[in-house]
């Protein structure tokens, strides 16, 4: 299909990009409006399960992304303190594979398959205006676009979502995550001493440590923590340096493997997790919400970006469906279609419950957000 009505989505992040590339693909006129100036490769990795690994099926980079990330059998939960294995989802035969992968290999995989003339470095959001017939952007540099509907895949802070609803800061979660990466003869060393799991989270009462692999060879592992911590001032940054120290101090009498991993790590860095109350709205006249700007979480089920990339996925079907003149048949059906599933995974995600004992994870990893059939609004399924 074809469209001449315009779409911004503003933000190239995870679930911005994944729109931007879905529905680019899908025929409608898309750009993208990032503020950053570029994108680095900053140390973290992502799980992407067999439920988002579907939708870059659909986006045409399944391949190229399992060429980039570890393919674990089992996300294994153990003991922090004995290594005692207390659960073990198997993660295949979901329909496609689960993958561990640097975070900045997998965005920039990303953002190289969206039309590179319609992706727009350096351009802040600062106001957007609707009228009856468009939208009117500004961005920070003094430029202005003029859209039909605007996608605000802007993140926790997001701008759209503050039009929607308000001026809100995000609630600091009370917990931190610790992230760093271990590589090189560091690695080397961990792996002669440790039979390293490719994809486990190390529990403990109130905090834990998930590792895995970020690379197919297997020659980066990572981990990110979940620990209580009073509020931390980052003067507007989204993380701090952290330091062996404060990690063995967290982790004091945790089992030997966490030790070791501390000590084989390089810059390690403390990120507040912050979140946010399921929002009353997720779309107004012509703005509708994605991603972190929606159903910000703890990301302790490792499905934060998923959701993100799930919606837009659903989204990309709904307005195939209405077409980009009904947008708001589009949005209200997008909306009945993902929110009892993303604000669930919220709930347990803040919860932190996730395999923490045995379960089945097959609510999350078997959906497939491309081929579920549609609720209608009148409540009939397409
Ligand atoms: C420690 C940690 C570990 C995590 N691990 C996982 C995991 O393993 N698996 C998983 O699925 N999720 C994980 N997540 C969650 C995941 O990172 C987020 O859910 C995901 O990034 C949300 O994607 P998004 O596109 O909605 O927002 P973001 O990725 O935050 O992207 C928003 C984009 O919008 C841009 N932007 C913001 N404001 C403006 C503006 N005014 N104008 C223009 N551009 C703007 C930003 O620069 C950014 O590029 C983790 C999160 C954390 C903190």
């Amino acid at each position: 299909m074809t469209e001449s009505k315009k779409i911004a989505i503003i933000g190239a992040g995870l679930g911005g990009a994944a729109a931007g590339r879905l529905l680019q693909r899908a025929g409608f006129d898309v750009d993208v409006y990032e503020q950053a100036p570029e994108f680095s490769r900053i140390g973290a990795g992502i799980h992407v399960g067999p439920n988002i690994v579907k939708i870059f099926r659909e986006m045409g980079l399944e391949q190229e992304l399992e060429e980039l990330g570890c393919d674990p059998d089992a996300w294994t939960s153990r003991d922090g303190s004995t290594g005692e294995i207390i659960a073990q989802a198997n993660v295949r035969g979901y329909g496609a594979t689960y993958i561990t992968v640097h975070r900045g290999d997998m965005h920039a995989l990303q953002v190289s398959s969206l039309d590179q003339s319609k992706l727009h470095y350096g351009k802040k959001l600062e106001s957007a205006v609707q009228h009856n017939d468009r939208v009117e952007l500004k961005f920070n540099d003094g430029t202005t676009a003029t859209v039909d509907i605007v996608i605000g895949a802007d993140g926790i802070n997001s701008k759209i979502r503050e039009l929607l609803l308000g001026e809100e800061a995000p609630l600091y979660s009370g917990w931190v995550g610790h992230r760093a990466l271990i590589k090189g003869d560091k690695l080397k060393k961990l792996q002669a001493e440790y039979d390293l799991d490719d994809c486990v989270k190390w529990w403990h009462e109130d905090r834990h440590m998930m590792a895995y692999y970020t690379t197919k060879k297997r020659d980066e592992y990572y981990y990110v923590t979940g620990v209580p911590h009073p509020p931390l001032d980052t003067q507007g940054r989204s993380f701090l340096e952290s330091s062996h120290e404060a990690m063995y101090e967290a982790f004091e009498g945790f089992h030997p493997c966490i030790q070791a991993m501390i000590e084989a790590s390089e810059n390690i860095t403390i990120w507040p997790l912050n979140n946010r109350n399921p929002l009353p709205v997720w779309s107004e006249g012509r703005f509708v919400l994605l991603g972190d700007a929606c159903h910000p979480m703890k990301p302790h089920m490792a499905q934060g970006a998923g959701m993100a990339i799930e919606d837009a996925a659903m989204l990309t079907r709904c307005l195939l469906q209405t077409g980009l003149d009904d947008y708001t048949t589009a949005f209200k059906l997008y909306e009945l279609n993902r929110k009892d599933r993303a604000t669930k995974v919220q709930a347990v995600s803040n919860a932190n419950t996730f395999l923490k004992q045995p379960e089945d994870p097959s609510w999350v990893y078997a959906y497939d957000a491309l081929t579920t059939p549609i609720v209608q609004l009148a409540g009939e399924v397409a």
